[in-house]
């Protein structure tokens, strides 16, 4: 999967736009082949997301980076619920430790998620005991509640 030039040319012009450089024949060509594997709408979205958090002119290792980085996550939020949970093997798991259960269970180790789970859910309502994760309550479930990975960093601070 590549880019067309049309679609580099369009890239480079955003990138162009955002930080005031000069775009040529050149640059269409370096570009083109450097976003390998990569579509035009990450290319796109990794463009507008560096011009938001850096001052440096965006590069294709940094639009490489961030598109796998996306993705990671988005296979982080969707491979836990794709498996059936078997609770002998988690609860035998859970004695080990958060990183082994998710080894165990064959699920992608968050390591934000883990450290929520060290700490009771302070949300009224939720509640939810160390090493489980949050129930629903109302509209505000969100996998773990935000209070929660508030509460966790807090602790780590204070360790
Ligand atoms: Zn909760």
């Amino acid at each position: 999967m590549g880019l067309d030039r049309s679609e580099v040319a369009k890239l480079l012009g955003l990138a162009a736009s955002l930080d005031q450089r000069t775009v040529g024949v050149a640059d269409v060509f370096a570009w083109q082949a450097a976003l390998e594997g990569v579509t035009f709408g990450e290319c796109e979205a990794a463009i507008i997301a560096h011009a938001k958090a850096a001052r440096e002119p965006v590069r294709p290792a940094d639009i490489l980076v961030a598109v796998r980085d996306h993705r990671r996550r988005r296979a982080e939020r969707t491979a836990i619920p794709h498996r059936p949970t078997d609770r002998a093997t988690a609860a035998a798991a859970a004695k080990h430790g958060m990183a082994d259960v998710y080894a165990e269970m064959g699920w992608t180790y968050n390591a934000q998620r883990a450290a929520a789970m060290t700490v009771p859910c302070p949300l009224v309502g939720c509640w939810a005991p160390v090493g489980r994760p949050c129930r629903k309550y109302g509209n505000r479930y969100q996998d773990m509640h935000h209070e929660r990975h508030t509460k966790a960093a807090t602790k780590g601070v204070r360790r």
